[in-house]
């Protein structure tokens, strides 16, 4: 990607990229700015910082953060595309498609979940659970398990697209009357346009 467009850069919008269910996360990476479609896996620095911070939030193992390399995250892109398609259909309550649910599903079964035991060396046994297999299928199962749990809670049916024009992003509606992914940013283009729209049909 040669430039980045400048919203990528402002900090509510990117704090915005990592604040909703990590399945809706995940989708929001494909974005629609300024007339273009722009892919942030595509963009190595900005993938980085995106994956290091959601990779906390999902539990594959933050120790790889250095292992985020272009097969890792091209393990990423079809569970991408399977979760768009499902949340899609499943939150205008539409049956999703058998190629998104069969494409989740090998996801998952691609690195399972492996409860583990561990002595803290003083008194305690601890479980933690941990996948199996390389860092990609593990981040691809993570996200696929995310998915899984949105589709399957009541959250589902929060999700919403930004009423911004053009904006694609989703969010999940915890406050019924949330109509942008940011306030500050879409909210204010949004109010910007409808006022100079009025005032250009009263000249
Ligand atoms: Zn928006």
């Amino acid at each position: 990607m040669d430039q980045l467009p400048a919203v990528l850069s402002n900090p509510t919008f990117t704090a915005f990229l990592r604040s909703e269910p990590l399945a809706v996360d995940l989708v929001n990476t494909r974005l629609f700015l300024e007339d273009s479609w722009v892919d942030l896996l595509d963009d190595r620095p900005t993938r980085q910082e995106w994956l290091i911070a959601e990779v906390g939030r999902l539990g594959v193992g933050g120790e790889d953060a250095v292992g985020f390399t272009d097969a890792a995250v091209d393990d990423l892109r079809p569970v991408r595309t399977h979760a768009a398609a499902a949340i899609d259909a499943v939150r205008h309550g539409a049956a999703p498609s058998a190629r998104s649910l069969s494409g989740l599903n090998r996801a998952l079964r691609a690195a399972p979940v492996v409860p583990q035991l561990h002595w803290d060396g003083h008194a305690v046994v601890a479980a933690t659970t941990r996948r199996s297999g390389p860092l990609g299928p593990r981040l691809a199962a993570g996200f696929a398990h995310a998915t899984l749990d949105l589709l399957t809670g009541s959250d589902i049916s929060q999700v919403r697209r930004c009423e911004a024009p053009s904006c694609v992003m989703l969010f999940q509606a915890r406050n019924a009357r949330r109509r942008w992914c940011t306030p500050s940013i879409c909210g204010n283009r949004t109010r910007v346009a409808r006022y100079y729209r009025r005032h250009s049909s009263e000249g």
